[in-house]
């Protein structure tokens, strides 16, 4: 790991705040710190279990963003016909993640995701917010990488028709309105600062508002769920440096998310996984899609096996330095493209729809192109040259690139960089075209140390008792990497352990 020379900044407590500067003090059972998919979702089922529930969160209102809500099963899913064998998605999730996801914590949110899907579909298509379920289809064909169904969206809520796109933030406005019906209170402009401790036990976290601290006690277990790093550039320098110099950072609102209760948990006592954090990355930062052809960087070179999945392309170009590099395509693309999916496939391989819809035609493909044209990420010559000349690569290297890749297409053989022998299509009819496509940053899903029951660990795996993580602020979910067995495991395991966690909260 990149360790910088302000390694640690963050870590150091601040002085604990004196007694006169708390001006108020609440007592709940449940005290949740953060707003966002996950506090919302443990408040409500909390409360749901009849707990009395305080949220604290930083910013002016709840907070969500992104489409899909990835979970093992659902009911829903098993009217459209698909269903996964648990043991299947369980050992490709820990093989992506090179066995440093905590198999307990996997094992919790497989075991309950169905359960808490059910739960949120029936919430979001209640009467009164009318929304409707649908599966993302977007699936890898090959075998490499393993991608199932599994991932929900939701359309046609009244967020989405505010506007909002359709998914997480119909999911979160509708939990928290019934959250509200429950008696939830919810503090906004608030963030959680400090835990209080006594005898060995978290009891109450201290916010600060506009009127000084308040400081809410909970009897039976405070949460965090204040999201990700990615606000904070010294944790990201320190604990997930791939994240910390992406030139596309897309998480809303900005600066919100500094990782205050990562390190919250860590001055109660709580350890980190083991860094460098797991980013969820993917390749949206400049052309909506970048397929599988041929990839050149900015000196016209090939540098990798284009098929490979969304994670693996950003993690590569962020390793080697790149903000983005191009992917080039032929005049015969209407063609190639579908062929390709037969074998591969994914939402940035230019598949993102239902299980209905086609996978693949040539009217969405060219608004794709006209929208990455008119944002300056998609340029189209006559020639080899003229391109790279647009592309602003050395010309000569671009020709000897593409004229080695067409002929290793014609052998049928990738003596580069293994590319299975269906994906070799040779790149030789003009016009030719190129794709500026390179990583964004969505989230940092890396964090306290948690067990089975989301309660905080310490370093020797012993309970910091009273204190739970949930969403972005807890670790174990992945380990090493974020992988798209589902898309949108990140929102669906912040939703079910949370969900999980305010039925234990009960107990
Ligand atoms: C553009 C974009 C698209 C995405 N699409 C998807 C997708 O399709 N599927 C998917 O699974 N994931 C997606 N993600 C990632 C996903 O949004 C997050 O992983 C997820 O929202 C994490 O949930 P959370 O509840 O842990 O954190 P958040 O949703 O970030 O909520 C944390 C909350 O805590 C608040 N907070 C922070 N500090 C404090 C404090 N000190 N005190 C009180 N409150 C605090 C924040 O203001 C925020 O409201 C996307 C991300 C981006 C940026």
């Amino acid at each position: 790991m990149n360790i910088s020379s302000k390694w640690g900044v963050w870590k150091d407590a601040p002085p604990a705040v004196a007694e006169q500067d708390i001006k108020e003090t609440i007592d709940c059972d449940v005290a949740v710190a953060g707003a966002g998919i996950a506090g919302v979702t443990c408040a409500l089922r909390a409360a749901q279990n009849g707990l009395k529930v305080v949220v604290l969160e930083k910013t002016a209102r709840w907070n969500a963003r992104g489409g899909n809500i990835g979970v093992a099963n659902s009911k829903y899913m098993r009217s459209r016909g698909y269903e996964n064998d648990l043991e299947v998605l369980a050992r490709e999730w820990i093989k992506r993640c090179a066995s440093r996801c905590d198999e307990t914590v996997l094992w919790t949110y497989l075991k309950n995701s169905e359960e808490a899907m059910d739960w949120l579909l029936d919430i979001v298509t209640a009467p009164e917010y009318g929304a409707r379920p649908e599966l993302q289809a977007c699936l890898y064909r090959g075998e490499t990488y393993l991608e199932r169904f599994g991932s929900h969206r939701i359309f046609d809520g009244p967020m989405a028709k505010k506007g909002m796109r359709p998914g997480a933030s119909d999911a979160v406005y509708a939990m928290y309105t019934e959250s509200l019906k429950l008696g939830v209170r919810y503090i906004f402009n608030a963030p959680a600062e400090q835990l209080e401790k006594k005898d060995g036990r978290v009891t109450a976290v201290l916010a600060k508002t506009e009127e000084g601290y308040m400081r809410v006690r909970a009897g039976k277990g405070i949460v965090l769920a204040t999201g990700d790093i990615g606000g904070n550039p010294e944790m990201l320098e320190d604990l997930a440096p791939l994240a910390a110099g992406c030139a596309k950072q897309m998480y809303t609102p900005k600066g919100a998310n500094t990782g205050d209760g990562h390190r919250m948990g860590l001055w109660a006592g709580g350890a980190f996984e083991d860094a460098p954090f797991p980013v969820m990355m993917h390749p949206q930062g400049y052309a909506f899609t970048n397929y599988c052809f041929l990839f050149v960087d900015m000196e016209g070179r090939r540098f990798m096996n284009e098929d490979n999945n969304i994670q693996g392309k950003c993690v590569t170009l962020r390793r080697l330095g790149m903000d983005y590099a191009w992917s080039i395509l032929d005049g015969g693309w209407a063609e190639k493209i579908p062929e390709s999916l037969k074998y591969g496939g994914g939402i940035f391989w230019g598949t993102d729809h239902g299980p209905d819809e086609p996978w693949f035609t040539v009217e969405g493909t060219l608004k794709r192109f006209e929208r990455s044209a008119q944002s300056g990420n998609m340029v189209e010559a006559d020639t080899p040259e003229e391109l790279a000349e647009k592309m602003g690569v050395p010309a000569e290297q671009f020709v000897k690139t593409l004229d080695e890749y067409n002929r290793i297409c014609r052998e049928g053989k990738d003596t580069r960089f293994g590319k299975r022998k269906e994906l070799l299509m040779p790149l030789d009819k003009p016009p030719f075209i190129a794709l500026r496509f390179g990583p964004a940053v969505l989230a940092v899903v890396g964090g306290l140390r948690v067990g089975e029951d989301m309660g905080v660990l310490d370093e020797k795996n012993r309970p910091v008792e009273g204190l739970y993580a949930v969403g972005n602020a807890a670790g174990g979910r992945y380990g090493v990497d974020y992988p798209m067995v589902i898309p949108g495991t990140s929102h669906g395991t912040a939703l079910t352990l949370a969900y999980v966690l305010g039925n234990k909260l009960a107990e």
